[in-house]
């Protein structure tokens, strides 16, 4: 029955009026990827990409017939007003901690798959352990069953019983931070981390630590490639104009001169609307970056060149299932897959 559903409905939904519909909502678009940390037996954290599933997720890829392609030519064919190309994916990374080039970039290049890393300058710099990743780690480690504590006078309770519990934690923590001004940040982290019980130690422990520049000469000599994700984390839209323009110029300063071919696409601390603004785009604009990427999950779609939404590309968190993964991939091939 399965099979003659698939017989029946794959040449209708392929079929060129109903492709042509589909293709403008739901082809014709780019998934670019991005991912975060990866699980890493080392260290335990709460979360992460485990190594099977990456893996996983790029050999269907590679079985279906996709291509992979990098962000940099994705972006070059967005500014020439060229059609996307069919059937192709892209992958980012963001942050630039230590286990995503010794664990991730190596299954990518396995699968011969371009990645660009989007890293935090400060952080490759030494000089910064960025206020998220304190939160993440203060509330994975914290020995306490629950954390009673405040943001800006706001108290909360929260389970850390579970996991799952130190997650949800962590997002709840994260929403109420990123309401306050930046520079009241490093003090609400103290206080959580005192309400936790835990001391954060003046340099990031091994979970956190980033890579160094080092490291990423050597991954950019194996053809991977950096972009900025700014110099400290900090959310664009809470700070004043001389800090947002030292992040945007800073960041891509850094690369500048610490690598040999960076590209000139900016990526967004954290990402979502309300993150950043129109100022941090016509920076982005002034300063000579090609786009930006932010966390909006959702195929790229042709633009215009110097529209704004060059200047914010979606982008698919990499999905935990494999189901919600070929969903992100494309509409017809999450069709046929699920008849
Ligand atoms: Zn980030």
């Amino acid at each position: 029955m399965k099979n003659i559903a698939k017989k029946l409905l794959i040449p209708i939904l392929a079929s060129r009026p109903i492709a042509a519909v589909a293709n403008r909502f739901f082809g014709g678009g780019v998934p670019v990827f991005m991912l975060h940390r990866m699980d890493d037996e080392n260290h335990a954290r709460a979360g992460g990409t485990r190594t099977a599933h990456l893996r996983r997720c790029l050999q269907y890829l590679v079985d279906q017939g996709y291509r992979f392609t990098s962000l940099e030519q994705i972006v070059t064919t967005l500014r020439e007003g060229q059609p996307l190309p069919a059937k192709t994916v892209v992958f980012t990374m963001d942050d630039g901690f230590v286990d995503q080039a010794t664990i991730a970039a190596p299954i990518f290049e396995e699968f011969q798959c371009p990645l660009t890393f989007f890293v935090i300058t400060g952080m490759l710099d030494q000089s910064l352990w960025p206020w998220d990743t304190q939160v993440a780690w203060i509330t994975e480690t914290a020995a306490t069953q629950t954390l009673a504590t405040s943001v800006a006078g706001k108290p909360f309770t929260l389970p850390l019983g579970s996991v799952d519990d130190r997650r949800h934690a962590k997002r709840i923590l994260h929403d109420a931070i990123r309401e306050t001004p930046s520079d009241a940040i490093k003090k609400i982290v103290r206080l959580i981390a005192s309400d936790a019980g835990v001391v954060i130690p003046d340099t990031p422990p091994a979970a956190y630590q980033p890579m160094t520049w080092d490291m990423a000469r050597q991954l950019e000599r194996r053809g991977i490639q950096f972009a900025p994700h700014s110099v400290s984390h900090n959310l664009l839209s809470r700070l004043d104009n001389d800090k947002l323009q030292q992040e945007i110029s800073d960041s891509w300063a850094t690369l500048d001169r610490e690598l040999l071919n960076p590209l000139k696409v900016f990526c967004y601390p954290t990402g979502r609307t309300g993150d950043y603004d129109a100022r941090a785009i016509n920076m982005l604009r002034d300063s000579g970056y090609l786009a930006a990427v932010t966390t909006t999950p959702d195929f790229v779609m042709p633009v215009r060149t110097d529209e704004d939404l060059l200047y914010s590309l979606p982008r698919f968190s990499l999905p935990d299932s494999m189901e919600d993964f070929i969903q992100c991939c494309t509409w017809i091939e999450y069709a046929k897959n699920n008849l």
